[in-house]
């Protein structure tokens, strides 16, 4: 028997017509068998995520101010979807035990979870689906990162014999019972060790856009859908700002090879973007996609005889690491080498980091420039494949950009590109023109 698990995110389960759509999905295959929800997401641009506000009640308590209003908006939105949907189910008594607990003091961790917590019990009643609390098959070591072993055994005993289930998205327990959270967005999380612990034939993710795009469309008009793209290339992609999934919700569905479908709960019948382990390069379309960010500074090394003095790029990064400063990047030359940092990273630290520099490594210089962009051009079609590179260029050079940094990893998938902040949005055009 083939199973799907399906992870519907906040926007699919705003009310309850969006209830109905998930319903309509779900029912469609019977392969999806294990659902996994987010909380209700925003209905509207000036909505509230439900996750937001049980923050809210939560922080309410510990400043000691009432949180019967915060409380009641939360209250509402689920009563209105239960009586929408004609279910008969108690809601309110699972709202009341909710506010007292928080008004208790419950962690915040547990206050987060009930989102979650509440539609997952919904979904399962509407869907007559068996629920199962992710408290008891989500499981966090004593570090806050999950226990896979206890997970997978806990979630697979769980969902035996075609057991048909809904699993509440972004939380679990550690060894002493408490609820712990991933980080936000974490229902995808939840979804791929739920798909990886059953070895699932596929994951899907219904969300509210119907896949991956192959660049921003606040930057680049209607830009085209991607269909299929390995995991690599995505990982490339979403580090450079491409978002749709949790970064960390690849991990386990990548190792257990299973694909996951983006799809869009709106457009159903849309195919969505298909995100797989392997495929063979597209020579004729080697551009998958074009992702980037702005504010870097690059802090640029000149020393003679660089290359022969042991431990000169060690000494440089150490003082990074002394400073909790990661770097993006560090491209070299003979004598010379730039370390690439995000200005997030960087905060005000450049002056006390390039003294350190001048101390400790003692450079013939050391400059620094600020407002650089970075921009990747990503696609496995791209390896061994002549003249890629000499058209970004080439696009780049026709619309007047110049090019502060050139970086290509030895996987040959990806082209990295430094140029300044304010020419970021013409160089994403100028490259996704010069490929479609
Ligand atoms: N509801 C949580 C959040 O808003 C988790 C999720 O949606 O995946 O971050």
């Amino acid at each position: 028997m083939n199973t799907i698990v399906t992870k519907f995110g906040g926007s699919s389960l705003a009310d309850a017509d969006q209830f109905k759509k998930v319903k309509n999905i779900i029912l469609s295959n019977s392969n999806r068998r294990v659902v996994v929800p987010s909380a209700p997401g925003k209905r509207h641009s000036k909505d509230f995520k439900v996750t937001d506000l049980l923050y809210l009640c939560q922080s309410h308590i510990e400043s000691s101010i009432p949180l019967d209003d915060v409380f009641d908006l939360i209250a509402n939105r689920y009563k209105k979807i239960v009586s929408k949907l004609d279910l008969s189910l108690d809601i309110g008594s699972y709202l009341d035990k909710i506010k007292k607990d928080i008004e208790n003091g419950a962690s915040k961790g547990y206050a987060a979870s009930r989102g979650e917590y509440l539609n997952g019990i919904i979904l399962a009643n509407y869907l007559d689906f068996d629920f199962i609390d992710a408290k008891d098959v989500i499981f966090f070591n004593k570090y806050g990162s999950i226990d896979r072993d206890l997970t997978y055994t806990s979630l697979r005993k769980a969902l035996e014999n075609g057991r048909k289930a809904v699993i509440p998205g972004f939380y679990g327990s550690d060894i002493d019972g408490n609820i712990v959270t991933f980080s936000r967005g974490g229902s995808d999380i939840t979804g791929a060790l739920v798909s990886a612990s059953i070895n699932a034939d596929l994951y899907e993710n219904w969300t509210d856009v119907s896949g991956f795009l192959m660049t921003d469309p606040r930057i680049v008009k209607n830009p085209k859908q991607i269909n299929k793209i390995t995991y690599r290339e995505l990982r490339e992609l979403s580090y450079m700002g491409a978002s749709v999934l949790h970064e960390e919700s690849v991990f386990p569905v990548r190792d257990a090879g299973i694909p996951i479908n983006i799809k869009n709960t709106n457009i159903p019948e849309d195919p969505g973007t298909l995100i797989v382990k392997y495929m063979e390069p597209d020579f004729n379309n080697p551009i998958k996609g074009i992702a980037g960010k702005k504010d870097f500074t690059v802090i640029s090394i000149e020393k003679a005889m660089m290359n022969s003095e042991l431990g000169f790029c060690r000494k440089v990064l150490s003082i990074l690491e002394q400073n909790c400063v990661s770097y993006e990047n560090m491209p070299s030359g003979i004598d010379s080498v730039c370390v690439v940092i995000s200005d997030s990273q960087l905060m005000n630290k450049t002056e006390i980091i390039v003294d350190e520099i001048k101390r400790t490594c003692n450079p013939d210089s050391i400059l620094v420039h600020p407002n650089m962009a970075l921009i990747a051009t990503v696609g496995n079609g791209m390896s061994s494949n002549k003249g890629i590179a000499a058209k970004i260029f080439t696009s780049l050079s026709e619309s007047n950009v110049n090019i502060r940094m050139i970086d290509q990893g030895s996987s040959e998938i990806n082209i990295l590109i430094g140029i300044e902040n304010d020419d970021f949005e013409k160089g994403i055009n100028s490259i996704y023109n010069a490929f479609n």
